[in-house]
């Protein structure tokens, strides 16, 4: 077991931003974990990388990056049309989904093709076309990076929330391991009409394209997948972090404030009188749509993508600061981001 140093991120990050980290590791197992934090040097950043598909790297990283590569599913309870997996932080998401497809297990469909690791999942309650993680999730365990020791978090704990979680806030972010995920799938699924998440309109017309009759994880996963190919540029041809911005969320007051100034705005009703706000509309809206700026370009197809276009990570957040002050300045909303944005540490 050792540390290689100096070693470049270009291959472990979907932005294909090339830095150097410090320290790298790669851990297969929880005693690998556990020996990479006892003999880390050290330094004040530790992180902890997927497949750093939600991570924006702006220089080099002074510290230590320890890659999850902890693989392992195994269903541990089988009951009343329901089954319990156990899942390791390594494994990579879309691999999780085909597995459960294979075995007829539903609740991921909707899910397929996210990028990234299983353990990443929870940090941002990974969510697509009206799923989300929180909705299957379970608990699951943890490592503390300060004392090796080791934690379950259930589901309250964990205080999930639209593209958030207790792993967002200052009190743990950054301190904690994901080291495995238990989650609960339905075996059996009782009634197809309510059993799938159709709603969203691209869904509707895809199923109708295809005239589907009889619903299925299968083929809602394959409409999923045939929705986001068309959709989404892929990192290995277009290097991006997904969704660049989160979508706001605004009181329903300041909602119609804002509707009367802008009446096309796109708009998602959420409970507790808030209203969510389409960040795309906003930004393409404003002609941003496949707009190229010193090495960072706004996706042709998807207002919400940014790509490294040549200037690396800090060009894409130089792009990404101009859309922010172009949306305040128009709508009054502010557009948080929502990858993790990495700058120098000292
Ligand atoms: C093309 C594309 C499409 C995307 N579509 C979606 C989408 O539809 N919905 C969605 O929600 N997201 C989407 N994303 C974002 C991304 O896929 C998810 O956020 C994913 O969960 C990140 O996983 P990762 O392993 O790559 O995490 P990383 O980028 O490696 O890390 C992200 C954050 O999680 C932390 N972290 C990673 N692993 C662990 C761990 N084991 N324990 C503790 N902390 C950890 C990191 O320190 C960092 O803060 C998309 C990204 C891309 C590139």
């Amino acid at each position: 077991m050792m540390f290689q140093t100096e070693f470049n991120l270009v291959g472990n990050n979907t932005l294909a931003s090339s830095v150097q980290a410090d320290y790298f590791y790669s851990f297969s197992t929880q005693e690998e974990l556990l020996w990479s934090l006892e003999n880390k040097p050290e330094k004040q950043l530790c992180l902890i990388l997927g497949g750093g598909s939600n991570i924006v790297f702006t220089s080099d990283v002074n510290g230590v990056v320890l890659h999850n590569a902890m693989q392992g599913i195994t269903a541990v309870d089988e009951s009343d049309g329901s089954v319990l997996i156990e899942v390791a932080g390594g494994v990579e998401w879309h691999s999780l989904v085909q597995w459960s497809i294979q075995r007829g297990y539903a609740g991921l469909e909707n899910l397929s093709l996210i990028p990234g690791t299983v353990g990443a999942a929870p940090i941002q309650n990974i969510g697509a076309y009206g799923v989300e993680l929180c909705d299957v999730f379970e608990s699951l365990e943890a490592v503390e990076i300060k004392t090796g020791k080791c934690r379950q978090f259930n589901k309250l704990q964990c205080d999930f929330a639209y593209r958030h979680s207790v792993f967002k806030t200052l009190e743990y972010r950054g301190k904690w391991v994901i080291t495995s995920v238990m989650l609960k799938l339905r075996s059996a699924i009782l009634n197809t009409a309510v059993g799938f998440q159709t709603g969203y309109g691209e869904i509707e017309a895809e199923l109708a394209r295809r005239n589907v009759t009889e619903l299925s994880p299968q083929i809602m996963s394959d409409v999923v997948v045939s929705i986001r190919r068309r959709k989404l540029p892929d990192p290995a041809d277009l290097p991006n972090v997904g969704s660049f911005f989160k979508n706001p969320i605004v009181s329903d007051v300041d909602f119609q404030r804002i509707q009367q100034q802008h009446p096309g705005m796109v708009n998602y009703t959420m409970a507790e009188q808030r209203v969510k706000l389409a960040a795309g509309w906003m930004i393409d809206s404003l002609g941003w749509k496949g707009r190229e700026m010193d090495g960072a370009k706004v996706h042709d197809k998807q207002a919400l993508v940014l790509i490294n276009a040549g200037g690396g990570g800090q060009a894409v957040v130089n792009l990404s600061e101009c859309i922010q002050k172009d949306v305040v300045n128009s709508f009054g909303v502010f557009l948080e981001p929502e990858p993790l944005i990495l700058g120098a540490f000292k």
